[in-house]
């Protein structure tokens, strides 16, 4: 079992269902990031960065006003043109002066430890993780794990099983430990209010006891998961919300009633669908979505991985067409439709505008890379045969 298979930031799983892990080994691995997670990654780098440069001058004797986001991203190869123009610089300075300039440390730097690595081998051997940062008072009786979400769907820190493994790492840090450490411990996700606002700090306290439970109880379902032959997998919203074995695992097929969906799509006819049929679709219209998302997530990881997959290959299709954003674009645009053009315009209305107004717009529209596409086959050959085909073959 590998260290990653049941580390921190996917206790969320493993802790409510220890079957997964062995369940997602038979899931192809992802081949690409989405864009999404690599943006996430850039902005998590920089946050840590940029709250170590400020770190450093501050212990120099700098005022933090001296220390300018501007400058910063100026030469950093991570920050993208919209990081540079946008709020992203408030906010760096915002995460930076909460880890060392709170005021509910007295305002003046606390001790703060930046991407701190945690020995978590009391949980499970080898689990390792690496907190965002970890801040002391002055007197080392309060200690609190913040943690960046760079993403727009709110993370809350109550019973956060990630921050709470990493607690119990730091307070094993510490000399007393998590046995004799009263203290407070408190537990923040440092995290955009909405999309490009400014920062929020959500914060928890936890008391000792809590603490110990919680740590019995990820020691057993660690436990569970290394050595039982066949752990149970336990469906619920938030261990299959991001697990990737969806598409392959019975329980979550019968959990979100997936024969219930298979049954109405039968019906042939929105009218001869129950009232209760199709109450227990929408009930489940959340974890069918994410089903077919990850049936279609399992077929591409086969297909790229040159396996079979029966009745679908991947097909290149051209990029999604969008509206190019540029001074001259908007110049010209401004030119032929006059103020229709400063209005926030995708590629529909643009097409519309271009047939009112009997104008080439060709030139504001930009086209993505091809993508590789799932689609079925039109002729499914062996794998699909009709019941007469079989028939007449057997003859
Ligand atoms: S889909 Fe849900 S129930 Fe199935 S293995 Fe994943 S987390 Fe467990």
């Amino acid at each position: 079992m590998s260290h990653s298979e049941i580390s921190p930031s996917n206790a969320h799983r493993w802790m409510r269902c220890p079957g997964s892990v062995k369940l997602l080994r038979k899931v192809p691995p992802e081949t690409e990031s989405s864009e999404d997670a690599s943006l996430g990654t850039r902005k998590h780098a920089l946050m840590a960065q940029f709250a170590m440069l400020f770190q450093s001058s501050l212990s120099i004797g700098l005022h933090p006003t001296d220390v300018v986001a501007a400058e910063f991203f100026k030469s950093n190869p991570l920050a993208t043109d919209e990081m540079r123009d946008g709020i992203f610089g408030n906010q760096l300075v915002e995460y930076a002066e909460h880890l060392m300039c709170n005021p509910k440390y007295g305002g003046a730097p606390v001790r703060t430890e930046i991407e701190l690595p945690l020995d978590l081998s009391s949980v499970s051997p080898g689990m390792r993780g690496t907190a965002d940062a970890v801040i002391y008072s002055h007197d080392d009786t309060t200690i609190e794990i913040v943690d960046y979400k760079s993403g727009s769907i709110p993370v809350t820190p109550h019973a956060n099983e990630q921050l709470m493994l990493y607690l119990i790492g730091a307070l094993q840090m510490t000399t007393d430990g998590l046995c004799k450490h009263e203290g407070a411990h408190i537990m923040t996700i440092a995290q955009p209010s909405v999309e490009n606002g400014p920062m929020s700090f959500r914060s928890v306290t936890v008391p000792t006891d809590k603490l110990r439970e919680f740590l019995f109880n990820a020691q057993l379902r660690a436990t569970e998961t290394r050595i039982l032959k066949n752990p149970i997998r336990q469906p619920s919203n938030e261990a299959c919300r991001w697990c990737r074995a969806k598409a392959i695992c019975p329980e979550y097929h019968e959990w979100v009633s997936a024969d219930v969906l298979i049954d109405a799509c039968h019906k042939e006819g929105y009218a001869k669908i129950s009232d209760q049929l199709a109450k227990r679709v929408l009930d489940n219209r959340k974890s069918i979505t994410a089903l077919i998302k990850s049936c279609q997530d399992y077929a591409v990881g086969k297909l790229n991985g040159g396996d079979n997959f029966p009745g679908y290959q991947l097909v290149e299709k051209s990029g999604r067409r969008s509206v190019i954003k540029s001074d001259a674009v908007t110049h010209e645009l401004m030119f032929l439709l006059g103020p229709d053009a400063l209005e926030p315009t995708g590629v529909g209305k643009l097409t519309r505008l271009a047939r009112e107004h009997n104008v080439n717009l060709d030139f504001a529209i930009t086209r993505g890379e091809p993508k590789m596409t799932l689609e079925p086959i039109e002729d499914v050959g062996e794998d699909f045969k009709t019941e007469e085909e079989n028939e007449n073959e057997n003859d």
